[in-house]
């Protein structure tokens, strides 16, 4: 697995002073540039004029609102986000999402959760649209490309269905995919509302793959947004 690149920037776009020198401190120590915005409007000039490998947007911003700038900074730019929430904006993170933000942290969050968070944007913007290709559970093994997969060395058997969801779920590997993301990309947008095929479609995958479907390893459950595929670390 790749390293992220030691002098990957973050933009960090955060209206309190104190988060912010807690960010760049931790951030620093791990070896990133770092370049804070205030301001929303400030955070999209920053964007555009300093070109940071990824994005972490607070969404309670004084003059924007974080989900805007999450859509300003993706009208032109692939960059990997991050949007950090307080809980009294579940909506807003979703919203967020929907708008193109690959992922969130709640607050308080701990850094090192964070951290990791920044790790998976990195390896996601390095890998490419095409994701991981090939899947390790405990017991079981998928290989997207080759449409295969086998556990405890038997082949077995997913559907045209589940092989989709698990491949976009792959692309967006240790990032969140919301609900409606995954509803449109894999049954079109006339079912993006429909939560109740991904809690069936998760549960089958989770009995095939997971050792044990219950405790899921691999195929979590962000509740009330979406799943995340765990990467291999
Ligand atoms: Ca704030």
């Amino acid at each position: 697995m790749a390293a992220p690149a030691p002098a990957a920037s973050i933009l960090v776009v955060e209206d309190e002073a104190d988060i912010r020198r807690f960010l760049r401190a931790a951030f620093t120590a791990e070896g990133y540039r770092v370049v804070e915005s205030s301001t929303g409007h400030r955070a999209t000039i920053d964007a555009a004029s300093h070109k940071p490998d990824l994005a972490i947007v607070d969404l309670g911003l004084p003059d924007l609102d974080g989900v805007e700038v999450v859509r300003r900074i993706r009208a032109w730019s692939p960059i990997p986000i991050i949007v950090v929430s307080a809980r009294i904006q579940e909506r807003a993170k979703i919203e967020a999402l929907d708008a193109g933000a690959d992922d969130y942290v709640t607050k308080p969050f701990a850094i090192g959760e964070l951290l990791a968070r920044v790790r998976a944007g990195l390896r996601h913007a390095v890998r490419g649209p095409s994701g991981t290709q090939v899947l390790r559970f405990r017991k079981a093994l998928v290989d997207l490309g080759a449409r295969t997969a086998r556990r405890d060395g038997v082949e077995l058997h997913l559907t045209r269905i589940e092989y989709r969801l698990l491949g976009v779920l792959a692309r967006h590997a240790g990032m969140v995919v919301t609900h409606r993301q995954l509803l449109t990309d894999v049954w079109g947008p006339t079912h993006a509302g429909d939560t109740h095929y991904l809690r069936v479609y998760m549960k089958q995958l989770r009995s095939k793959l997971e050792e044990d479907p219950v405790r899921p390893a691999k195929l979590l459950t962000e509740t009330g947004v979406g799943y995340r595929l765990i990467e291999d670390d």
